[in-house]
């Protein structure tokens, strides 16, 4: 594995620093969550007009057909610069590469223009109440009637869902077909009659995600993506694009914490010396180090094994559940530095960090969404390792 970026990748980086450096909001993002997503509405119009998001797309489609060592660098940059995400961010990952693989001539030239410049908002109506990590068992159902489907039922976890546009929806359309078989999959207009969105408050103050109700809501038949009940294949593309190359700006994002609990360790007194001459703290802080630098590589192996057209195949599981599980321990870690004062939220009269806090209430989500760590765990077990099934 060669670890060095050629001199064309180098270029490619300093471009794009110096785009950021003239380009990133001189405002600090607002704390309030709708004006925060504005903030990220208008830096993802930024990022559109100069030719800076949706790098992984083809040209056709308004993309650069970046490489998969350039997305590397731009999610590093992007990271480093502390740059807003993008407020379009499942339609950029998910929804646009699904449309040009599974779209019509007519839904690929309707959707996809209107993904990158962020004048459309996706989510995705996947998980139900009682349909997650078995997610073929769904049960929100759709019924042809004349030229339209009839969709009722509930999903839940719906990322954006409050400001959304438009959904990817997965439905059941025969109930009698083996589970996998019977469900298809909708293009959705989130502002049709009978959809009601519910936002859920999350422990961290925020409402990330909703609930969403479907009663009577009638979808065009030319919504279909894909055949009829033939919508896992389809589900099965957008959930690969889900595990895309983002665990790069992790990465960074995780080191750029640890480098600030390291100094926060050297300043920060206690019994007579720093934090970081406590034996234990030391130690755990090495861990940490350790951690992060092993999390690069197994990404780099990933990376390197795709450059040699291996597909991304069930080892990407190793990858989740690595840097999800170190997450929460690291954040825990952060916790345990700041003692009795890691009870107080940024913004508290005594709070003496940023925003860690908020990064140890949301880092669960990780050992969650895309996948749960057990269930990563049942894929490297079955998939990787050749185990039997549990
Ligand atoms: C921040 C966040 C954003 C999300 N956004 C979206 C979104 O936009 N759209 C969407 O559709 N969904 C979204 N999700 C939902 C996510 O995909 C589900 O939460 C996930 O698939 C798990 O499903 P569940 O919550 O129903 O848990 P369950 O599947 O009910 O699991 C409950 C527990 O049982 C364990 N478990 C389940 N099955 C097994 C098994 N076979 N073996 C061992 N253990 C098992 C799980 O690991 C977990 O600990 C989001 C989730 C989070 C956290």
């Amino acid at each position: 594995m060669d670890l060095r970026f050629s001199p064309e990748d180098e270029q490619y980086r300093l471009k794009l620093r110096s785009w950021l450096e003239d380009n990133l909001p001189e405002d600090a993002p607002p704390s309030e969550q709708d004006a925060e997503f504005a903030y990220r509405r208008a830096w993802q119009r930024r990022l559109y007009e100069g030719g800076w998001v949706g790098i992984n797309w083809p040209k056709a489609y308004g993309g650069q057909g970046a490489t998969l060592i350039q997305q590397a660098i731009y999610a590093q940059e992007m990271t480093r610069a502390k740059a807003p995400q993008p407020a379009n961010g499942l339609g950029i990952s998910i929804v646009g590469p699904t449309l040009m693989h599974h779209g019509t001539e007519a839904q690929k030239k309707r959707y996809i223009p209107k993904i990158l410049s962020g004048e459309e908002i996706w989510c995705q109506g996947f998980s139900e109440p009682n349909s997650g990590s078995d997610l073929a068992s769904l049960q929100t159902k759709a019924v042809l009637d004349g030229d339209d489907f009839v969709v009722n039922g509930q999903k839940i976890w719906t990322s954006l869902g409050q400001y959304a546009d438009w959904c990817i929806l997965l439905v059941r359309t025969d109930p009698n077909a083996p589970k996998h078989r019977g469900i298809s999959y909708l293009l959705v207009d989130m502002h049709s009659p009978g959809i009601t969105v519910r936002p859920l408050k999350q422990i961290t103050g925020n409402s990330e995600f909703n609930e969403t109700f479907f009663d009577n809501v009638r979808v065009p038949k030319q919504n279909l993506v894909g055949e009829l009940n033939d919508g896992w294949r389809i589900a099965m593309t957008t959930l690969t694009y889900e595990r895309g190359i983002s665990s790069l700006a992790t990465q960074v994002r995780i080191k750029q914490q640890l480098d600030a609990m390291i100094d926060y360790a050297r300043t920060t007194p206690k019994n007579g010396h720093t934090l970081a001459q406590e034996p234990v703290l030391r130690q755990q802080l090495a861990r940490a180090y350790i951690g992060v630098e092993i999390m690069l590589l197994n990404l780099y192996r990933g990376i390197t094994n795709r450059l040699r057209g291996k597909p991304a195949g069930p080892e990407a599981s190793l990858d989740k559940l690595y840097w999800s599980e170190l997450d929460k321990w690291m954040q825990e870690l952060g916790m345990e530095l700041q003692g009795p004062y890691s009870q107080l939220m940024e913004g508290s009269k005594y709070a003496v960090e940023g925003d860690w806090q908020y990064n140890f209430l949301r880092s669960r989500a990780g050992t969650i969404y895309s996948g749960t760590s057990e269930i990563q765990k049942n894929i490297i077990g079955e998939r990787v390792l050749g185990l039997p099934k549990g």
